[in-house]
């Protein structure tokens, strides 16, 4: 699914995004991937750039918008395969090259352990991070692509955003799975954090929003950003 002219979206297993974050294609003279799904997911990705007309050479990077299994489960495969440079925030390259281990639900809750023991049949494979990057850097993709450090839901959880196409990939800063609102609470390290980090939001002219979790919104997406930051204001 295309959300903007050089935005591809790719959803995630069953096509909702509910089961497995959603990957997004940015296409440039070449490719970079934001986040990679579970494990398992590299042949659906690779099809999909052959589908477009590329090979999975022309794949030269992959960010990680933060560290957790949905995002970062089929990394290690695709970095084999395409020989991209991984880029991801410095405070969650240690989860991801595997200095620390995947941390479990950040509060427990039944559901949480119950994604927690699935979450052992999704194992992730550590992969080295090429390339920190952080608050305020811009990367030569589509113009100049920006990187804001939005932590709350993970320490280095990262947003991408590109001013030329009006998109902003807010990974798991918020979700849309049935409405607009906060990613999982049970996997959120600090909730307080992650609610200054979206309000951050308020201040980026944008109309297309995309998600880990859920549809993309693709028209007046800053105004329901807003909306949201509004109604957090609202309940604190
Ligand atoms: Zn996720
Ligand atoms: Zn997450």
């Amino acid at each position: 699914m295309k959300v903007s002219p050089h935005v591809i979206r790719i959803g995630g297993i069953f096509g909702t995004g509910v089961w497995g974050a959603n990957v997004y294609l940015l296409i440039d003279d070449k490719l970079t991937l934001v986040d990679t799904g579970f494990r398992g997911r590299a042949n659906q990705i690779l099809r999909k750039v052959k589908q477009l007309g590329f090979s999975p050479s022309d794949i030269n990077r992959i960010i990680i918008t933060h560290h957790h299994a949905d995002h970062i489960g089929s990394l290690a495969i695709l970095k084999e395969i395409t020989k991209a440079t991984v880029l991801a925030h410095p405070a969650d390259a240690p989860y991801i090259d595997g200095r620390l281990p995947q941390p479990g639900p950040a509060r427990p809750s039944s559901l949480g352990k119950t994604l927690y023991r699935l979450g052992r049949f999704f194992p992730v494979t550590p992969s080295t991070v090429d390339q920190a990057v952080n608050e305020g850097d811009v990367l030569p993709v589509l113009g100049g692509l920006q990187v804001l450090h939005t932590p709350g839901h993970t320490p280095g959880s990262i947003c991408i955003f590109s001013p030329e196409e009006r998109v902003l990939i807010a990974g798991d800063l918020l979700a849309n799975r049935f409405r607009l609102g906060l990613p999982s609470r049970t996997f959120t390290v600090n909730i307080e954090q992650e609610i200054n980090s979206i309000k951050r939001l308020a201040n980026l002219d944008f109309d297309i929003i995309c998600f880990g979790h859920g549809a993309p919104i693709t028209h007046g997406a800053g105004r329901a950003i807003n909306g949201l930051i509004q109604k957090l204001e609202n309940t604190i």
